[in-house]
């Protein structure tokens, strides 16, 4: 059995990712939860990430934790755990604001404060940025050169793909350094997807990877790494293996890409687990 998972594993080595946020602090609740309440929502984010630390652990899988500045306060012993384990530590913006919501100052801002807090648990430099909600788009690609400003030297935010929300369709499909100033760069990961009838196809996690059947995301992720010979980057968050979290009213829409198929994911995790290879995405 070791043996078949070895020789049905590919050379390539993925990017796996965690977006370290709680239920409450998703865009799809952003309207229903105000900042302000966020302290007084039951805290599940530190339990779900060390269940995830623990499945990693089992597929001796080291990934990169995009993690919240407000979650590193409330949790600070997480932070240092996931660099304990051997994890890369990355930020995820101090309270999950949208990129294209703050200006240039309130940008640089938040990223510098949340750089600061993880750097001081986990004791490393933070060099990743990954955007709530891919809120790097078309309108705001010039964050790219903050980020380089305030000390990141990666980001991997953007979403080739059409969204109400986010999305920069016409993007790369895979990492492209992005020019900053005085001849620098920043070097960009893209979210993964498939070519499919001429259009990207998400198959790179979240709640793509939990509605879609788990053959068709598999069965994409192999072709990237088969047919394209490229690595691909993959993403979830701890509140997606926790079926019993708080249900928070929301319509029928929000239901479906909250709460479909809870469930099943971790199970779903195991598998993609178990037949790819990855590591942090600083080392790709
Ligand atoms: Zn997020």
């Amino acid at each position: 059995m070791e043996n078949a998972k070895i020789h049905a594993k590919d050379n390539i080595i993925n990017g796996m990712s965690v977006d370290v946020e709680d239920y409450f602090q998703v865009s799809n609740f952003e309207d229903k939860i105000d900042r302000s309440k966020w302290s007084s929502c039951e805290l599940r984010v530190e339990q779900n990430t060390l269940r995830v630390l623990d499945l990693f652990d089992r597929h001796n899988v080291k990934a990169t934790f995009f993690i919240l500045g407000w979650v590193a306060q409330k949790a600070p012993d997480l932070v240092r755990e996931i660099a304990r384990r051997g994890h890369e530590v990355a930020s995820h913006g101090y309270h999950h604001q949208l990129v294209y919501n703050m200006t240039d100052n309130e940008f640089a801002g938040d990223i510098t404060r949340t750089k600061e807090i993880l750097e001081s648990l986990a004791g490393k430099e933070v060099i990743g940025y990954r955007a709530p909600s891919y809120s790097i788009t078309a309108k705001n690609f010039s964050a790219l050169k903050i980020l380089y400003r305030c000390g990141y030297r990666y980001d991997s935010s953007i979403f080739p793909i059409h969204h109400h929300r986010y999305g920069i369709p016409d993007f790369s499909r895979f990492a492209v350094d992005i020019p900053v100033d005085g001849g620098e760069s920043i070097r960009e990961y893209p979210i993964s997807t498939v070519r499919l009838f001429g259009k990207n196809l998400p198959v790179g996690g979240g709640a793509y990877a939990r509605l879609f059947p788990l053959a068709l995301i598999t069965r994409g992720l192999a072709g990237i790494n088969r047919k394209e010979g490229r690595p691909f980057i993959f993403y979830f968050h701890p509140w997606e293996i926790d079926p019993h979290q708080p249900k928070i009213a929301c319509s029928r829409l929000t239901r479906i890409r909250h709460y479909g198929n809870l469930r099943a994911m971790e199970r779903k995790l195991e598998t993609i687990l178990q037949k790819f290879n990855f590591q942090p995405i600083k080392d790709i």
